[in-house]
């Protein structure tokens, strides 16, 4: 249905969620032959404008199937092979599949979800909502209610609003995060600090990789790095845990960015869903770009999801052969960033330089069996570099694939037995 594909802008790679449409976007957008549409509340706009006659709609959307057909970022979140849409799971019991691809969180989710019963379509409309929408729903509360900083109503926002106002309370789902977050910045010994906050703000990569064109973007004078770097610091985030619940306090200057585990923490609220749903047979969903996989193929076999090439993303390095259960996030130079002179300024910052991360590692990608834990380590890793990340996938049990800038992978042990080239690479 047309409220699914929320926003559109250039390329699939340029989706840009409504909450995250800064004054800067339309800015660069107008004037462009690609335009911007997005569907709020059922309601189609084109840049600002609402569009109202029927003509300009069906163009839009027809624009916007035609960028449906050649993704770019989805080409290595997307699996192979899963399309046939209806399976005979034995017994009379038929699996129906629901597909979708859709926007949240400031990034493209793909689902691609099995729904089995004796009959499908039955099992859907007596719960009468597609398990597509559910899970899409879940992933707008979490940006909305918890993790947004840009969003009021998200309780990273008022963290950071409350920022040198001593402690504050949190759900406990957020001192969780916190709580997790502060052991592996201890782990991997600051490289992964999730109070750059005003270092990304600074940067602002996000924004500007969003809207495609980095003319006029203009790179932080280094006076205002080492303000932005004075102000972080994940030793100085107080969590305090009491009989009546857990509060946060963070300096004044400090704020607080969730980036690097955001899509880790979905996949996680993704999962207990699906486990909620016992029609669901099988799913693999991907929150740009991370992957979780879930239960079984209706043709049996394992989930095939490709790797990243991240010297040209338009291609894959292979593929990961996964069951269900597995977590897959990766972090890589090409994701997001700017060309300033030539030089390519992405998003990931080191939070001992203040500046995007230089180790020897292109792209990396993580395997265990928890999305908080794949997203923490996979920037984790990017900062540290392929040994030390190595030596911190090790305390974690976690399993990693490392890329660096000539091409050369490095993995696990354990990575081993997921892991196969592409055939152009045998
Ligand atoms: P990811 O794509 O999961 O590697 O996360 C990158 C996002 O995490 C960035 O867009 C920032 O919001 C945030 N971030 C960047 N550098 C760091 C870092 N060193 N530690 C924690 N978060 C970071
Ligand atoms: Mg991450």
């Amino acid at each position: 249905g047309i409220e699914s594909l929320t926003v559109f802008y250039g390329t699939v790679r340029d989706y840009i969620d409504p909450h995250y449409a800064k004054d800067s976007y339309y800015k660069q957008s107008s004037g462009k032959e690609n335009c911007f549409f997005s569907i709020i509340h059922g309601k189609i706009h084109r840049n600002k404008e609402l569009l109202s006659d029927e003509n300009s709609i069906a163009k839009g959307m027809k624009k916007m199937k035609k960028y449906l057909k050649t993704p770019r970022v989805l080409r290595r979140a997307t699996l192979l092979a899963m399309l046939p849409v209806f399976f005979l799971a034995g017994c009379g019991q038929k699996t129906e599949c629901e597909k979708s691809i859709d926007t949240a969180m400031g990034t493209v989710i793909s689902q691609t979800v099995y729904v089995t019963g004796n009959s499908a379509t039955t099992t859907n409309s007596k719960i009468n909502e597609k398990i597509t929408d559910v899970l899409l729903q879940k992933l707008n509360d979490l940006e909305q209610k918890e993790l947004s900083w840009r969003l009021e109503s998200a309780e990273v926002a008022r963290i950071n609003a409350a920022a040198g106002e001593g402690q504050n309370s949190v759900s406990p789902a957020m001192a969780e995060w916190l709580g997790r977050c502060r052991q592996i910045s201890e782990e991997s010994a600051g490289a992964f600090d999730v109070s750059i906050g005003r270092l990304s703000r600074l940067w602002d990569i996000d924004t500007w990789a969003a809207a495609g064109d980095s003319g006029d973007y203009e790179l932080p004078r280094q006076e205002e790095i080492a303000e932005a770097l004075a102000t972080t610091g994940w030793q100085k985030i107080q969590l305090e845990q009491q009989a009546d619940g857990d509060s946060v306090s963070i300096p004044a200057e400090m704020q607080l960015d969730l980036g690097a585990v955001g899509k880790g923490v979905a996949l996680d609220e993704i999962l207990k869903t699906l486990e909620a749903h016992p029609e669901v047979s099988g799913a693999v969903i991907s929150v740009g770009g991370s992957i979780l996989t879930y239960g079984s193929k209706p043709e049996g076999g394992a989930w095939q999801i490709a790797v990243t090439d991240p010297l040209d993303p338009s291609e894959s390095v292979g593929v990961l052969t996964l069951d269900g259960g597995h977590c897959v996030s990766t972090s890589g130079d090409y994701e997001r960033y700017v060309e300033v002179d030539g030089v390519r300024y992405h998003h990931i910052l080191d939070p001992r330089t203040g500046s995007p991360a230089h180790s020897d590692v292109a792209g990396v990608t993580i395997v265990t069996k928890d999305g908080f834990l794949s997203d923490a380590l996979s920037t984790a890793c990017f900062v540290l570099g392929q040994e030390e990340g190595q030596q911190l996938l090790e305390k974690y049990d976690a399993e990693g694939l490392f890329i660096d800038h000539e091409g050369t992978i490095t993995m696990t042990e354990g990575m081993r037995q997921y892991f196969h080239l592409s055939n152009s690479q045998k």
